[in-house]
């Protein structure tokens, strides 16, 4: 089972990771037994679960992260010492798929990953392998990171994918390793690049890479490199050499007590000695790595050591020995070869699922960008609909605004404020066509300042403006708001009042008059008495047309004036006489006053 050595092989080889990732602890005493948990973990298996057990009983000293930490050590343990796997994949798995910091994080699916293959569950083993290295980048520890990119490439390497082995390789000897884990990731390119048929060293320089094992204390990656240098020479029909690279190293091989490595190591030598005609070494060394057989079930060793040993029984003539060795030869091959199909399906289920989850990925971005560009143009388009609508509302608003003020000033005297001639027309028409129908009485005062151009002559031009200001603001304060008061000449002032009758209105107008009489002219920088003479006509006598009205009124006002100004004359039938009358003779009568 290779893949399995494969494990074991990057277990050993990028074992020093965790007592660096133990460096890290605090005072608390839990995080303590954590770190010395990790540091024994793989060195001193009863000191590693004595700790466990400890932790165990402490638990509700630990904060979250510790216990995630915990649970981590109890999915190893669960693995490597009970055989337990599938608890322990379980808890590594919840540990990976939760929300651990992504250093943890990465060494659970690493976990995952090791056990689902030790549990010949490839696909699951690849599956957790690349979600795993998917968030490489974010593990702090350089040393975690890169035993999983260094397990990814032994992994890659016992599954045939060779340029991938090689990619992860290279990705770690870029990053400067340390020592031991330079010297395993060494072995995994040049086991990738031995299979490529395309090894770049010379043999010198894969000699240096034995020299460097040797003293990073790597004695099985020495050996497990000079196995490939040995391959190699043979290649290069260099038998003689590759013997005597292999010879010297037996010992050492043999000292490491890794059937693995002393296996693959026996049946290369067993190999290369039948090659060169000594078939009792041959014999010597297939039998002592078939004698490993059940450690190392369906490896390549046990392949080439059967497929030595009936070669050499064939070579023998001995039939039916040479017979049953073949059948052991082709069994293991099948064996192995079962196992490399295994490899090699899970991969290919895992890659097809990595293309179809990375297309379904590429859909969803398209998708969500679409639908982020769509909701953005909908923004723009809502954005720009509602400045026009804004701009629309503001440019009505301002169109309204102006047509109020045009009118305002259209309507308005501009010296007084009051309503202007043609303003004072139209309302007081429309005001007597409702007095009319609704059968109320409306009545007209008109007024006119007495010797106003004495004023504007004796005391300037401003200082009639600011007469006629006083006279349009003392006659308003008079006024209720229904009526209405309009300037309609140069110092010629008209009232329209509704529901009120002559004697009503003569009365206002009498209050008005007085009114007049009393501004302080002092004000203006001189002292002189404003008065005016007035004119009241009503509905009852005159009918409800505003020109009749003021026809009338103008007649009293004139009447007014002739009877010596500062008086109210109101337009009665027997007031209307005298003054047809006083229109053929100079006598006036006087009206109320
Ligand atoms: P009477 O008592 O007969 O009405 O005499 P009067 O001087 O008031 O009448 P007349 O019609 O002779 O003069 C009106 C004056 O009003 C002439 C004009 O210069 C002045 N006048 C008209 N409009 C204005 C104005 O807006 N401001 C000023 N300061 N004076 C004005
Ligand atoms: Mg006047
Ligand atoms: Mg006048």
């Amino acid at each position: 089972m290779d893949f399995v050595r494969a494990m074991f092989v990057s277990a050993l080889l990028f074992a020093t990771s965790l007592s660096a990732m133990a460096q890290g602890g605090g005072g608390a005493s839990f995080d303590a037994l954590l770190n010395s948990a990790e540091k024994y973990r793989s060195s001193d298996s009863s000191r590693f679960t004595a700790l466990l057990a400890e932790m165990e009983s402490r638990k509700k000293e630990a904060s979250a992260a510790q216990l995630q930490r915990y649970d981590y050590l109890r999915a190893y343990e669960a693995v490597v010492y009970k055989d337990e796997i599938k608890a322990g994949i379980e808890t590594a798995r919840r540990l990976f798929e939760g929300d651990a910091e992504p250093t943890l994080k990465f060494r659970a699916g690493s976990l995952v990953a090791n056990a689902a293959a030790l549990n010949r569950d490839f696909t699951t083993g690849l599956r957790y392998l690349e979600r795993s290295l998917e968030i490489r980048n974010s593990v702090r520890s350089k040393v975690v990171r890169h035993e999983g990119l260094g397990a990814a490439a032994v992994i890659y390497n016992q599954m045939g994918q060779h340029e991938i082995a090689l990619r992860y390789a290279k990705e770690i000897l870029k990053d400067s390793p340390s020592a031991r884990i330079r010297c395993g990731v060494s072995h995994a390119r040049l086991s990738s690049e031995f299979a490529l048929s395309r090894v770049s060293d010379s043999n010198e320089g894969i000699s240096r890479i034995i020299q460097q094992c040797a003293e990073a204390k790597e004695p099985i990656g020495a050996n497990l490199v000079r196995i490939i240098l040995a391959k190699k020479l043979a290649k290069e029909q260099k038998l003689q050499d590759a013997l005597a690279l292999m010879d010297g190293a037996l010992q050492e091989v043999e000292s490491t007590k890794y059937p693995w490595l002393i296996a693959d190591f026996r049946a290369v030598l067993s190999e290369l000695k039948f090659d060169a005609g000594d078939f009792a070494a041959a014999e010597a060394h297939a039998n002592e790595a078939v004698s490993y057989g059940k450690q190392v079930a369906s490896s390549a060793a046990l392949v080439t050591a059967y497929r030595t040993l009936y070669r050499i029984q064939a070579n023998k003539e001995k039939g039916t020995v040479a017979l049953e060795l073949y059948k052991r030869y082709a069994e293991s091959q099948m064996a192995h070869q079962s196992d490399v199909k295994a490899r090699e399906l899970a991969y290919e289920i895992v890659r097809h699922e990595t293309q179809q989850k990375n297309k379904e990925i590429e859909l969803l971005q398209a998708q969500q960008r679409l639908e982020r560009e769509n909701t953005q143009k909908a923004q723009l388009t809502t954005l720009f609909l509602a400045i026009l609508l804004a701009g629309i509302v503001f440019w009505a608003f301002q169109i309204k605004r102006h047509q109020q003020q045009l009118k305002k000033l259209a309507q308005t005297d501009s010296l007084t404020g009051l309503g202007n001639r043609h303003y004072f027309t139209q309302k007081s028409e429309r005001a007597l066509v409702d007095a009319a129908r609704a059968g109320e009485p409306a009545s007209l005062v008109m007024f006119d300042l007495d010797h106003f151009k004495a004023i504007n002559d004796t005391y300037g031009h401003g200082a009639g403006d600011w007469v006629l200001k006083q006279v349009g603001k003392t006659c308003s304060a008079h006024c209720r708001k229904v009526d209405y008061i309009g300037r309609i000449g140069g110092e010629e002032f008209a009232v329209l009042l509704r529901g009120i009758d002559l004697a009503g209105a003569s009365r206002l107008a009498e209050d008005c008059r007085a009114q007049l009489a009393q501004i302080d002219t002092r004000d203006c920088g001189y002292s002189f008495v404003v008065t005016g003479s007035f004119g009241v006509s009503s509905t009852a006598q005159s009918g409800y047309d505003l020109s009749r009205l003021l026809s009338h009124a103008d007649q009293m006002l004139y009447r007014a004036k002739n009877e010596g100004r500062n008086r109210v004359c109101a337009y009665t039938t027997e007031a209307a006489a005298d003054h047809r009358s006083a229109r053929r003779s100079p006598s006036l009568s006087v009206v109320n006053r």
